[in-house]
């Protein structure tokens, strides 16, 4: 079981095609989710145009300074792959008094690729690879990056089986 205070930040972390919009529709309601994809889509009108990345990632942390400062939950949905990206959320997170949880989704690289290869939009395989290899290397140091918790799910079993357990904080039991 993951249990998330109402008011955190989490971060979904994993390479493109390990599942993690399709983790996030099923556990989360859609207004406390924020996807760079879906950022980098109403921006240029292509989730994938890479060129649109810094000004998706401007908006999305605008997005959750509003939502961190109102005290509400904020799920990142991008690849989180990189530690520089990842230590710039948490910091909003500290700065705002929340907790931030992580949740990677560790699947082989092989699934990674064949499910992308499988769906209508596509990353290169290329970059699947490197998004993997910096997973690989970050699952080590996530417990050393200020996480509250740390949640590794390292198979479809793992994913399938999960159950995710938003948890009122005080001041939503006050109300
Ligand atoms: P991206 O970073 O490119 O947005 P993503 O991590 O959000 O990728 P999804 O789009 O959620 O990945 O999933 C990739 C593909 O894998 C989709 O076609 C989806 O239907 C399939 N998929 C996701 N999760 C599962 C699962 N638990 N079991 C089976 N198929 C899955
Ligand atoms: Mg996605």
């Amino acid at each position: 079981m993951i249990g998330i205070p109402d008011s955190a930040l989490v971060l979904l972390i994993g390479a493109s095609g390990s599942g993690k919009s399709s983790f996030a529709l099923r556990h989360f309601d859609a207004q406390t989710v924020i996807s760079s994809d879906q950022l980098r889509g109403a921006l240029t009108g292509d989730e994938a145009d890479q060129h649109a990345t810094d000004a998706a990632f401007g908006r999305l942390h605008r997005w959750l300074d509003a939502r961190l400062a109102a005290g509400s939950l904020a799920v990142v949905d991008a690849t989180n792959t990189e530690w520089m990206r990842r230590t710039e959320l948490v910091r909003k997170a500290r700065q705002h008094g929340r907790p931030a949880i992580a949740i990677a989704l560790d699947l082989p690289l092989d699934l990674c690729l064949a499910r992308n290869a499988a769906r209508r939009r596509t990353v290169g395989a290329a970059v699947i690879r490197r998004q993997h290899d910096e997973l690989r290397r970050s699952l080590e140091r996530l417990d050393l990056e200020g996480f509250s918790a740390v949640h590794i799910l390292r198979s479809d079993g793992e994913i399938d089986g999960v159950v995710v357990q938003i948890e009122k904080g005080p001041a939503a039991r006050a109300l």
